[in-house]
């Protein structure tokens, strides 16, 4: 494949094809202070052999960080471990993931997806025991979020409250920026209000600023959550003045996905020009 502008770009949003170019990312970022959110690339995958690859990349990876003391989570696609074929398949890869993460003391995040697949992942949350070590993204550009907060808060779970990044239809998503950001303060009022643990996973500095601010008198464990290659400078100046910070690392060959959906929220060249030569 040639030049594009997203293999260009992917080179800052991703760590590299291997694992041990996501170790050596993440040993940088912790010297910062920031701990990595390792992410196999890999969606929707069908045929069990990709399958059993991305679990057994996942199982190897915190078996790796524990040995080189590195400070990860790790987040997982409910997709890339088999919920694209059913819930079975997804349940079995799910528990192993967490067991081996568990083993090293690694905390387990699972992605949000598309709409098709929210209620099997809240489901796939909600049905594992191991809630201390594992949380959940939700989306809130989607009109059923705030409910899914509620049940998710209830069952003591953790959120990771993102604004949502898939193309979904009106009927069942906001569309206009301001009803998104309407939204998302909803809900970050609602963890405030109700839960103990959460993570901020935005680069809007207004909604981190109100973070952090709103914590100042409730005093949560609060965590903030950016991705690799988009305003990292921010992130380790938060990380400086003492808040928790975590920067979504993903490493792999299947980069494209992920790659058109950061091409599209940049949605104007200066702001990817400007984010090319920001740090
Ligand atoms: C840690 C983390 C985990 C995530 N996990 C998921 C998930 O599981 N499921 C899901 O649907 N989404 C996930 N997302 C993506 C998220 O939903 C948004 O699509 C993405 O974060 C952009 O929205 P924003 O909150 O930064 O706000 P926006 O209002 O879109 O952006 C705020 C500012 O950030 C900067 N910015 C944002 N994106 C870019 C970009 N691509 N290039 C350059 N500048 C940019 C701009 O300065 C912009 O003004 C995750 C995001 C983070 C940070």
């Amino acid at each position: 494949m040639g030049i594009t502008p997203e293999r260009i770009l992917a080179g800052r949003w991703i760590a590299g094809p291997r694992i041990e170019d996501a170790m050596l990312v993440a040993s940088e970022l912790n010297k910062a202070g920031i701990k990595a959110m390792v992410n196999y690339l890999g969606e929707e995958l069908r045929d069990e052999e990709s399958i059993e690859d991305a679990v057994k990349t996942y199982i190897s990876l915190v078996k790796r960080a524990r040995k080189n003391n590195a400070r990860i989570s790790i987040a997982v696609k409910p997709t890339q471990i088999g919920m694209s074929i059913g819930m079975e398949e997804a349940k079995r890869n799910y528990l192993r993931i967490l067991e081996a993460a568990g083993t090293a003391g690694i905390f387990t995040w699972l992605d949000m997806e598309n709409y098709m697949y929210v209620d099997n992942t809240i489901n796939l949350y909600l049905w594992n025991r191991r809630k201390a070590m594992a949380g959940i993204c939700l989306q809130a550009y989607l009109k059923r979020s705030v409910g899914d907060l509620k049940r998710i808060t209830k069952a003591e779970g953790t959120v990771r409250l993102v604004k949502g990044a898939y193309r979904e239809g009106e009927e069942i998503s906001y569309r206009k920026r301001s009803e998104i950001n309407r939204n998302y303060r909803k809900m970050m009022r609602y963890l405030f209000d109700n839960s103990q643990r959460f993570m901020i996973a935005t680069h809007d500095k207004e909604m981190i600023s109100t973070a952090v601010r709103m914590n100042k008198r409730s005093r949560k464990d609060l965590s903030f959550a950016m991705l690799k290659g988009i305003n990292n400078r921010y992130a380790k100046k938060l990380s400086s003045e003492g808040m928790k910070v975590e920067i979504y690392l993903p490493f792999g060959e299947r980069w494209i996905d992920y790659a058109y959906r950061r091409l599209r929220e940049a949605s104007n060249i200066s702001l990817l020009i400007r984010h090319i030569f920001d740090e």
